[in-house]
C-alpha cells in the first residue's frame, strides 16, 4: 500500500470517534426506520451460530450440511431481511429455520443520515438495552463502527460510554447484527470496506463474542472482509492483546494510550492505575513481534490537560523505539463532561514535534458533523432524557476544521 493509502486508511477509521461521540450536531437530515420483528424476542439470532454449528443443526434434522452455506450466503451476502425469502432453501427448512430462530430483532429507534451520507442506528435490544453503530462513506471506501458492550467498565474521564459503568456484553449475534444491519443501508453496487470495533464498550473485554463475530465477517461464505481491514481499538489490556495477537489473523490494533505517563493515564483512563504504561507497550511490541502489523497509538488531546509541546515530547519519546503511528483524536464534546478540544495551532504544534522525532501522526477527520451531536450520546439520552433548554442535539458546537 502506498503511503498516501496508508494515510488515508488512518483517517479512515479516526473519524469514527467523531461519528460516535461528538456532540456538535446541526440538522438531522433523516430519521427512518427499518423493518423489525417486535419485541422481546424469545429465539435467539441464527447469527449466533458458526458455519459449523448452523451446519450441525441442519444435520441434526435430516437436511445436509451445505444448506448452512446457503442460508449464510443469504444473509451475509445477499442482503435478506427474513427467512422467507431464501428461495432456494426448501420451505419446511425455511419454516423450521423461522420457528427456531430470529434475524434482526433489534429494534432501530432511531436512523439518522448527515449530509456527507454518514449514517447512524440507535439499536434497542430485547432486554431494553441501547447501542451504536454509524456507516461513513469516502469516495471509495465503506467503513463501519460497531459497539462490542452495553455502556463500558474502564471509566475512561472524557467518554460518554462509560458513564454509567458497564451494563453488559453484547453477543456474537447482537454485534453482526449492527454489521448486517449497516450493510443494509448500503445500496446494490456499495460493499462494506472496511470495520472498526471503536464504538461502545471495550472489545477485548468481550473477545468471547466478538472473535466468532469478526471469523463471519471475515470469512469468504460470510461477508468476506478481509482481516487487514478491521481494526480493533482498545484501552490496553495486555493479556487481551496477547491472545489477540495469537488468533493469527491479521487485524490491526489501536490502543488508546491517551497520555505519555502513568500519573497523568491513571487520570484520564483509570484502569491504568492496574496496568501501566509500560505493560501496555509491552504487550503491544508483542502483537507487532507476533503479527508484523504496525500499532496505532491513540490520543485524545484534551485542551489543557495532555495537549502541551511537553507532553508531546514525552509522548514522541516514549514511542521513539517502535514501528507506531499515532492517531490524534481532538475531544468531542460530551453533555456535562468539561474536557474541550485544543485550538488548530496547538494540535497542529503536538503534529509536528511527534513528526520532528520521526513518529508518523494524523489528526481525526470529522465526518458526519451534523448528526454528531445525536450519536454517542444517543443512548446517553435515551437512558437519562436531558431538559429540552440544554439538549446538545439542537444546540450545535461549530468547530474550526
Ligand atoms: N474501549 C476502546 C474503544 C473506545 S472508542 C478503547 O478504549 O480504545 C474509540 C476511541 O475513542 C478510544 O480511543 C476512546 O478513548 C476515544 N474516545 C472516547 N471518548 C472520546 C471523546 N469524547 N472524544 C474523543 N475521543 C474519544
Amino acid at each position: 500500500m502506498g503511503a498516501r493509502a496508508q494515510q488515508n486508511s488512518r483517517f479512515e477509521f479516526a473519524v469514527c470517534y467523531t461519528a460516535r461521540l461528538s456532540l456538535c450536531g446541526t440538522t438531522i437530515m433523516t430519521t427512518t426506520t427499518l423493518s423489525v420483528d417486535a419485541l422481546p424476542v424469545t429465539r435467539p439470532r441464527v447469527t449466533e451460530l458458526s458455519r459449523a454449528a448452523l451446519a450441525e443443526w441442519c444435520i441434526e434434522r435430516g437436511v445436509p450440511g451445505y444448506r448452512a452455506d446457503q442460508i449464510r450466503r443469504w444473509i451475509f451476502g445477499k442482503r435478506v431481511r427474513s427467512f422467507t425469502e431464501m428461495h432456494d432453501i426448501p420451505a419446511s427448512l425455511r419454516t423450521q429455520l423461522s420457528e427456531a430462530f430470529s434475524l434482526f430483532p433489534a429494534k432501530i429507534v432511531q436512523h439518522l443520515t448527515a449530509r456527507d451520507q454518514t449514517e447512524k442506528l440507535l439499536l434497542e435490544l430485547h432486554d431494553g438495552e441501547f447501542i451504536e453503530c454509524v456507516l461513513m462513506r469516502e469516495p471509495d471506501r465503506r467503513t463501519i463502527c460497531i459497539s462490542t458492550q452495553v455502556g463500558c467498565a474502564m471509566g475512561c474521564v472524557f467518554c460518554a460510554s462509560g458513564l454509567q459503568g458497564l451494563k453488559r456484553n453484547l453477543t456474537t449475534g447482537e454485534i453482526l447484527e449492527q454489521v448486517l444491519l449497516l450493510d443494509r443501508l448500503l445500496g446494490p453496487d456499495e460493499r462494506i470496506t472496511n470495520l472498526v470495533v471503536m464504538g461502545i464498550g471495550e472489545p477485548l473485554a468481550n473477545l468471547r463474542a466478538l472473535l466468532p463475530a469478526l471469523d463471519s465477517v471475515s470469512d469468504k461464505g460470510g461477508l468476506g472482509l478481509g482481516a487487514r481491514r478491521i481494526t480493533i481499538s482498545t484501552v490496553g489490556l495486555p493479556e487481551k492483546i496477547r491472545e489477540l495477537a495469537k488468533t493469527g489473523k491479521a487485524y490491526n490494533l489501536a490502543v488508546s494510550l491517551h497520555a505519555p505517563n502513568n500519573a497523568l493515564r491513571t487520570q484520564l483512563v483509570p484502569v491504568n492505575e492496574k496496568i501501566g504504561i509500560d505493560e501496555v507497550l509491552e504487550a503491544a511490541d508483542d502483537f507487532f513481534a507476533e503479527t508484523g502489523r504496525r500499532v496505532t497509538y491513540e490520543y485524545v488531546l484534551l485542551s489543557g490537560l495532555n495537549d502541551s509541546p511537553q507532553e508531546a515530547r514525552e509522548l514522541a519519546r516514549r514511542l521513539q523505539s517502535r514501528i507506531a503511528h499515532v492517531n490524534l483524536i481532538p475531544m468531542n464534546g460530551v453533555t456535562d463532561l468539561p474536557f474541550v478540544e485544543p485550538t488548530a495551532p496547538r494540535t497542529n504544534e503536538f503534529v509536528a514535534i511527534l513528526e520532528s522525532f520521526g513518529i508518523p501522526a494524523t489528526v481525526r477527520k470529522r465526518k458526519g458533523a451534523d448528526i454528531d451531536a445525536a450519536c454517542g450520546q444517543l443512548r446517553l439520552h435515551q437512558l437519562s432524557p436531558a431538559p429540552a433548554s440544554s439538549d446538545a442535539v439542537d444546540e450545535p458546537v461549530l468547530r474550526d476544521e
